[in-house]
């Protein structure tokens, strides 16, 4: 894997394409600063080479067109004081205007780009539009996991223009090396943790990890396809019916593969889907009629804590129960706890995937794992097992 480490940018360019797709306020005020936190190793070690820095992102879905409310230049002073150093901007990501800020820029300078959306050529991957960004650099890093699955110009059609003088920036080389740990040189046991609300969404994860894991831990809504598929009563539980023949596969497939399915055996049931409902916990295959299963249940979380903490490599997609009601996030705030402490352990653990990393930050336990994965829909591709093309352009 080429990364920045393997170049010195010493009075080099450095045009880094990172995901500066921050949230914005009302005030069009930077509300969480994470994806700029983690852009800044890969920025620092080309600064201190003694290179200079042309950043590339997008923001938000301005379709092509502009918008002045999704200009990168209100980001700007947050990112110069995260970064330590005064971000230049040019409103603009191509033309004469560019060329002019970038000829300008010395060793040790950062020039940030406008919103690359707001050319229609940047979704669509068009050549043209790639060639000119590709002008503004002479080593092309990707530090945009968040957008690795997307075969843009500046993701991916623009590495075309860097033969040899292309790599991965240093989140997206971590990013790339905790999926290859779990999923193929990880200590065993490897568990894989998933949850969520549908069974739908999560099949060809599953399909894909199967060959790589030891135990896997099923929680969340997508339990009670299973349970219903295993004949239980799961009362008024979310469930997918034209799934029920596939989740029966699934669980034959693991059991051909020698993985351990661990379901949950109990449940907190709860009279609506409320965070004010009554609730009974009952055994998870005889919920009454008029109850939903919205958190796992004491046993089950015995259950699932001796599995995690004999396990020396854990992967955590989706939350067990629906943690955004607080009377049901406990089976997911104790997960968080048996993870963290098998990681205290030494076992390696990586958060990846859409809710599961909301759920992780919001309790608190973002820095008690090993990883947590920035990129929601490009971590999901990965552990389906599909090819990057952002990461494909790079080793190429
Ligand atoms: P996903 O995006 O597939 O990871 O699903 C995350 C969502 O699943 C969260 O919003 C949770 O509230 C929801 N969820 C988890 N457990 C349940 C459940 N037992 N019933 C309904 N929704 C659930």
């Amino acid at each position: 894997m080429v990364t920045l480490n393997d170049f010195n940018f010493e009075n080099k360019r450095a045009l880094i394409r990172v995901d500066f797709n921050v949230p914005l306020n009302e005030d069009l005020e930077v509300t969480d600063t994470t994806r700029i936190e983690a852009a800044k190793p890969s920025i620092i070690k080309v600064l201190e080479d003694g290179g200079s820095v042309v950043l590339m992102s997008h923001l938000g879905r301005p379709k092509g067109a502009v918008d002045p409310k999704l200009s990168l230049s209100h980001i700007v002073d947050t990112a110069s004081e995260i970064i330590g150093v005064n971000i230049k901007f040019v409103g603009d990501c191509v033309g004469a205007e560019v060329r002019k800020a970038v000829n300008a820029l010395q060793a040790g300078e950062i020039l940030l780009l406008e919103n690359l959306r707001f050319y229609a050529q940047e979704e669509s991957g068009d050549a043209e539009f790639s060639k000119q960004l590709a002008e503004w650099g002479d080593i092309y890093v990707n530090d945009a996991f968040g957008t690795a699955h997307r075969a843009h110009a500046s993701t991916t059609i623009i590495a075309g223009y860097f033969s040899g003088n292309k790599c991965f920036g240093s989140l997206l080389s971590k990013e790339i090396e905790a999926i290859d740990k779990v999923l193929t040189s990880g200590e065993k046991p490897v568990t894989a943790i998933l949850g969520g609300a549908k069974v739908s969404s999560k099949i060809t994860i599953i399909e894909n990890i199967l060959d790589a894991i030891d135990h896997l831990i099923i929680g969340g809504g997508m339990t009670y396809t299973f349970i219903k598929a295993m004949g239980g009563e799961i009362g008024d539980s979310i469930c997918e019916l034209d799934k029920l023949d596939l989740a029966t596969s699934l669980l034959e497939k693991a059991k051909e593969k020698g993985v351990s399915v661990h379901l949950p055996v109990d449940v907190l049931a709860a009279s609506e889907f409320s965070n004010e409902a009554d609730v009974q916990t009952t055994p998870v295959d005889q919920i009454p009629a008029g109850w939903q299963g919205l958190d796992a249940g004491p046993k089950t979380l015995e259950h699932f804590k001796s599995v995690i903490l004999e396990s020396k490599t854990i992967l955590w997609n989706g939350p067990i129960g629906v943690f955004e009601m607080p009377n049901f996030a406990k089976g997911t705030i104790a997960m968080g706890t048996f993870v963290e402490e098998a990681t205290k352990n030494g076992a390696f653990s990586l958060v990846g995937g859409g809710d599961s990393v909301a759920a992780v930050k919001q309790f608190g336990f973002a820095d008690k794992v090993s990883y947590v994965s920035t990129g929601g829909g490009a971590m999901l591709e990965s552990l389906e097992g599909k090819s990057l093309p952002g990461i494909a352009a790079i080793l190429n």
